[in-house]
């Protein structure tokens, strides 16, 4: 059956196999990110929201645990999750109905006020994301509005570490020719350093991005940013690991599901319903044929995202 709140599981390199919850209407941010996965913002907004019933939300996740059993929940999608008003009600539902971690994947920017800080206190990870240690390279890559200054965003993020006594697995997203000179590595180490997180995870861009201007980095400077980083650095670009799936619906309904989220490949879908490539090779020339998925080329790779047929 297709759920309006929880996706997947799918796999995923940061955290294993992660069933996924989005709390926000696509694409409801406090940011634009050239490097989106979900495409251009169109609600670019501060102000936190209801924008689901939390009730519905933890009974959704209670049914989709009968058939799977992820490593983790994680709350994520389709917008900025701490824009969602009523975070805390469903992060502690799915606390009171099951021992798997609850992690947070979040942009970070909204942590200077106390009142969101509180919000995830009960979550087990979070992962905030933080790309620059300079004013204008921020802007460039996440746009945000004019008053949102990345001193704030800084400052939210030592905040929630003061508060917050979870695993903090910070996410830096390097874009080449934008935040990966010198010059912004040291400046953003030690900022990094003054954080604290427990995991620093380097990223760059994977997948088709919302602006053409996102350019991958490539793994040999990723390596030198690993090393200059220090033990907490660790890799997270690349394909994400695979796993066994069992009660999963049909690998078709699996994979649109999914692909209204983010863009895939045909290894992906072959990793996400644990068959062979060529299967799944199979899979996506019918849903092709059928107008429900088409090709985007991104890095020399082919991502299928979702077509006009099945945009809802
Ligand atoms: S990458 Fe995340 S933070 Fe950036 S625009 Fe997309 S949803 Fe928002």
């Amino acid at each position: 059956m297709t759920m309006k709140y929880v996706f997947g599981p799918v796999p995923s390199r940061r955290l294993g196999l992660s069933l996924g919850v989005d709390l926000i209407p696509s694409k409801t941010c406090s940011f634009d990110c050239l490097y989106c996965e979900v495409g251009r913002t169109t609600e670019l907004t501060l102000t936190p929201l209801n924008y689901a019933p939390y009730a519905e939300v933890v009974r959704e996740v209670k049914e989709r645990l009968q058939t799977c059993r992820p490593d983790v929940i994680t709350i994520a999608g389709s917008g900025e999750p701490t824009l969602y008003a009523d975070l805390e009600k469903v992060i502690d539902g799915i606390e009171e109905i099951t021992e798997i971690d609850v992690a947070l994947l979040t942009n970070g920017s909204l942590f200077w006020r106390e009142e969101i800080v509180r919000r995830v206190l009960h979550a087990d990870i979070i992962l905030p994301t933080l790309s620059s240690a300079f004013e204008d390279t921020y802007r460039k890559i996440h746009r945000p509005p004019a008053e949102l200054h990345l001193e704030k965003v800084i400052d939210g993020l030592k905040k929630l570490r003061a508060m917050y006594h979870g695993r903090i697995y910070l996410e830096t997203i390097f874009l080449a020719g934008m935040n990966d000179t010198d010059e912004e590595i040291a400046a953003l180490k030690s900022v990094i350093d003054a954080i604290n997180p427990d995991k620093i995870q380097l990223n760059t861009v994977v997948r088709p991005p919302a602006d053409i201007r996102a350019k991958c980095l490539d793994m040999k400077r990723l390596k030198e940013i690993k090393s200059f980083f220090g033990p907490k650095a660790e890799i997270v670009a690349g394909a994400p690991v695979g796993r066994e799936k069992k009660g999963w619906e049909s690998a078709a309904e699996d994979f649109l599901e999914m692909v209204r989220r983010r863009p895939l490949t045909a290894a992906d879908m072959a990793r996400l319903s644990n068959m062979g490539l060529q299967d799944a090779q199979s899979v996506i020339k019918g849903l092709l044929m059928k107008g429900m998925i088409k090709k985007r080329e991104h890095s020399g790779d082919i991502f299928y995202v979702v077509g006009e047929e099945n945009v809802q």
